[in-house]
């Protein structure tokens, strides 16, 4: 099956819409989806016709590898709705490299750029109506692949299904986030695979944040898996600490994700006059400065809150509060960021394109 540039794409309408079910005022993240989703089939060796279909339930083998190996990736993006109606996306070029990046790591195939991005565009295109206009609206986009070739025999599979989802989103909130210093747990290790976006980083994850909840705190920050002394990730999202006017991020490496929204904040504090630097940073450091009073902000950064801000972290039993301000670098940020997301201000960055 060629996958040109004109490639058809199947498409199949839902005799009805849901749309007038959903209230778009009180929509819990992830939990709505549209009427129509993308699929495209990989059958040994070949990229099968895409297809946009209503939204239904599969069938799928028991013996598929993807429930007996984790070979899943995915990815997070939003689409955008200007106030002249059009569509907007937030460098999905970005996402695109990554999926593919994801699935090379996972030994799953590279899906093709036109099968990703027109599956996109065309799916946008027919849910255009669930993208709501305003700052805090946007359309939550998950796109997949899963193992779905048959038997368990401990190899890859010969067989895949890339999907494209869309769900409905407001501004979201996370509310007090009181975060944990993991100790002994790793969200990810050399060599392993936690720069891509595999469902099994998540999993991996759930165990250890459950044990965090008990103790009353929202999420884990990642160290290192070696010395567990260098701060990695906050939950599933990138993280920041400001010490005194400085914003401190580490590099990204085998164990920390390409975050989009961290590349996008570096760029948009250095354009801001904010000083960042982007270089490991120590729990001792993050102590330290907790107890001098030099330790302003961490907030944590990602697709979904853009900047979820954290207001203390605990660390050997101590817990550090930290000071509590409206004028902070993760609220101008957000604002700076989310403005040119949804078309509100000028992207001098080049980073949305038009659907
Ligand atoms: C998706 C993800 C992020 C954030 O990436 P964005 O591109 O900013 O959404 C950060 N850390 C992990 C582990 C992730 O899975």
């Amino acid at each position: 099956m060629s996958t040109s540039q004109n490639q058809q794409i199947q498409i199949t309408k839902a005799a009805t819409t849901k749309i007038n079910d959903v209230d778009f005022d009180n929509l819990t993240f992830g939990s709505v989806f549209t009427d129509h989703l993308f699929e495209c089939d990989y059958i040994n060796g070949e990229w099968q016709t895409p297809v946009i279909k209503p939204y239904a339930p599969f069938l799928l083998d028991p013996s598929a590898r993807v429930f007996h190996y984790g070979q899943a990736i995915f990815e997070g993006m939003k689409a955008y709705k200007d106030d002249a109606n059009a569509v907007w996306l937030f460098r999905p070029d970005e996402n695109f490299k990554r999926f593919n990046n994801s699935a090379s790591r996972m030994a799953m195939p590279s899906v093709p750029e036109n099968v990703f991005m027109n599956g996109l565009n065309e799916l946008l295109k027919l849910e255009e109506a669930w993208v709501k206009k305003g700052n805090g609206s946007s359309l939550y986009i998950r796109p997949f692949m899963i193992a779905t070739g048959t038997g368990v025999m401990a190899n890859p599979s010969d067989n895949y299904k890339f999907m494209i989802l869309l769900s409905p989103a407001k501004a979201y909130y996370a509310g007090e986030v009181k975060v944990l210093i993991a100790e002994h747990f790793s969200r990810a290790a050399n060599g392993g695979i936690g720069a891509a976006k595999a469902a099994g980083n998540y999993a991996a994850q759930f165990y250890p944040t459950n044990l965090a909840n008990k103790e009353g705190f929202q999420q884990v920050i990642w160290t290192d898996d070696t010395t567990h002394t260098k701060l990695e990730e906050a939950g599933t999202m990138n993280v920041f600490f400001r010490i005194k006017d400085t914003l401190f991020t580490a590099p990204t490496s085998e164990r920390i994700l390409d975050g989009i929204t961290r590349k996008s904040l570096i760029e948009l504090a250095a354009s801001e006059g904010i000083n960042v630097e982007v270089r490991p940073v120590l729990v001792a450091e993050l102590v330290a400065a907790a107890k001098e009073g030099t330790l302003k902000e961490i907030f944590g950064a990602g697709t979904a809150a853009v900047i979820s801000p954290i207001s203390g972290f605990s660390y050997q039993d101590v817990y550090y509060e930290l000071p509590k301000s409206e004028d902070t670098y993760a609220s101008h940020l957000k604002e700076k960021l989310t403005n040119i997301q949804n078309k509100l201000t000028e992207d001098t960055f080049g980073w949305t394109v038009k659907v």
